[in-house]
């Protein structure tokens, strides 16, 4: 009989008003069923949103060092608990324990960070332009937040949202990804055992056509915080502003990594295969384009292809793995259409089929797979694929190679492999994207820096950093005549 998990609602862990739920299963093997996940609907939301309102009144008025205290607290808890959560994310997400330890240390970073932080929401004193008149600015917490998260990091991410949020005060709803809602069911559990108090961390599982949407439409939560696709994205950029929500929505990529032919080839390589192929690729900040400059272009792919074959599919909880399933069905048969797509844009030279063998068979693997001859410009070049596909695009200097990075729609991150300092600060300078690595793959997030991109990938606000302190509260002026 599988466990039966419940939504954590004012304190208490209760069941949906639906009376249904959803299965959670391993992306590696299906036969493993996690668990039943409420299936909630519009009234679990209204009983949120009403504990979420009392849990703020109060909340509110505990000093902010005191809500970072218990923040701090919970980065203990998560410490302690690390190796246990990072197998519970391994079995619901797929990606392997390696790479789940260091989604829940980003975790951990920003529970200590946020601790911090609740010492310091600085406001400013400004000289008025009156005599006897003192003027300042404060922050304010603003309400009750909406947390809508997707499944690629089901540990950092939905920390990232919710650990700010309550260091400034304010109350939390957050509906997980329905593929990974054991992962944020553990840091509930966490942030209940820290002592958050009740009311101030609601917890509603479901479908995001149900639960997300009525987060969205609540007209009492007047923030929200959306990570996921840029189609749903786009969506609830709409409602929210019909809606005058304050949004903040970090959304998909297309991001390069350019290698000029001074780099250290080596390291560019190690850089692209974890780039594109861990996580399976599903980081909204993959590699999914490789530019390479002509003069070491052939060469580097030889190799590059030469390490990629070496590349160990399988579940991370049983055996020493690179690569990990993608998260579900849909998203393989997406994969599956592009590596169709792609042998018809540009010429395949390495995997391009599903996976399938001992140990592969019962979850949804595909091979990491690699296209040459990549036209800038082509689906291959410009979609968002969510998948171990890399697009290797030739390039002749690195004017061109900004140029290709940058007709892309979105915005999240590139990386340059060179010595060259100077084409380090014009990458710096030129490349349009939230995030530029210089000799390190496109990915990767420290807690304490602004995470987020330009474009299509990001509606101006960032997570992580001071930045995302600004996004949860308000500025408010104060005048005093004396
Ligand atoms: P998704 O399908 O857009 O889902 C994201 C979240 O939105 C899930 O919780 C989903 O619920 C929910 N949702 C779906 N429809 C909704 C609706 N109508 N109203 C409200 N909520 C709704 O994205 P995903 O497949 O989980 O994640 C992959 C995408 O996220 C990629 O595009 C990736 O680039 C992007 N991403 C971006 C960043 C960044 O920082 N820029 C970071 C990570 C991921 P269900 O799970 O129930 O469908």
């Amino acid at each position: 009989m599988a466990d039966q998990f419940k939504n954590f609602i004012g304190g208490e862990w209760v069941a949906p008003s639906t009376g249904n739920y959803f299965e959670n299963r391993n992306p590696a093997k299906q036969s493993d069923l996690i668990g039943l996940f409420p299936r909630s609907g519009r009234e679990d939301v209204d009983r949120a949103v009403a504990a979420a309102k009392k849990g703020f009144a109060e909340w509110r008025l505990t000093p902010a060092p005191a809500r970072g205290d218990v923040l701090r607290k919970v980065g203990d808890l998560l410490t302690a608990r690390k190796d246990e959560i990072a197998k519970a994310a391994t079995r619901e997400m797929g990606k392997t324990l390696q790479e789940t330890r260091g989604d829940l240390q980003e975790g951990i970073d920003t529970a200590y960070y946020a601790g911090v932080e609740g010492r310091r929401l600085f406001g400013k004193t400004v000289p008025s332009e009156l005599r006897n008149k003192w003027a300042m600015s404060v922050r304010r917490p603003i309400g009750v937040t909406g947390l809508i998260t997707p499944f690629n990091f089901p540990l950092a991410i939905p920390t990232w949202k919710m650990f700010p949020a309550l260091v400034c005060g304010n109350s939390v709803i957050i509906k997980p990804a329905e593929d990974t809602p054991h992962t944020v069911a553990l840091l509930v559990e966490i942030l209940e055992e820290a002592g958050i108090p009740a009311g101030v961390v609601n917890l509603v599982h479901g479908l995001g056509e149900e639960v997300g949407a009525a987060i969205v439409e609540h007209p009492e939560i007047p923030v929200i915080s959306f990570t996921g696709s840029t189609e749903t994205g786009s969506h609830i950029g709409q409602v929210c502003g019909r809606m005058h929500k304050r949004l903040s929505l970090e959304m998909g990529g297309k991001n390069a990594q350019i290698v000029m032919p001074d780099a250290d080839l080596d390291l560019a390589i190690d850089g692209v295969l974890w780039g594109a192929f861990g996580t399976t690729g599903q980081r909204c900040t993959a590699t999914s384009r490789l530019l390479l400059h002509t003069d070491i272009h052939d060469e580097f792919v030889e190799r590059l292809i030469e390490r990629a074959k070496k590349l160990k599919l399988g579940y991370g909880l049983e055996k020493d793995v690179d690569v990990g399933p993608l998260i579900h069905e849909a998203s393989r048969t997406k994969v599956e259409e592009y590596f169709e797509i792609g042998k018809q844009e540009a010429t395949l030279v390495l995997g391009g089929e599903r996976a399938t063998g001992e140990g592969l068979d019962d979850g949804f693997f595909v091979q990491p797979t690699i296209f040459v001859d990549v036209k800038p410009g082509s689906r291959l070049a410009t979609e968002e694929i969510f998948g171990p596909v890399l697009s290797v695009i030739r390039f002749n200097d690195l004017d061109e190679a900004i140029r290709i990075n940058n007709e892309v729609k979105y915005g999240l991150s590139s990386s340059v492999y060179t010595r060259d300092a100077v084409a380090s600060f014009r990458a710096f300078q030129d490349l349009d994207n939230g995030i530029t690595y210089v000799n390190a793959p496109t990915i990767g997030a420290e807690a304490h820096l602004p995470f987020g991109g330009v474009k299509q990938t990001g509606n101006g606000h960032r997570e992580g950093g001071w930045e995302v302190y600004e996004f949860y509260s308000e500025t408010k002026v104060c005048y005093l005549d004396y």
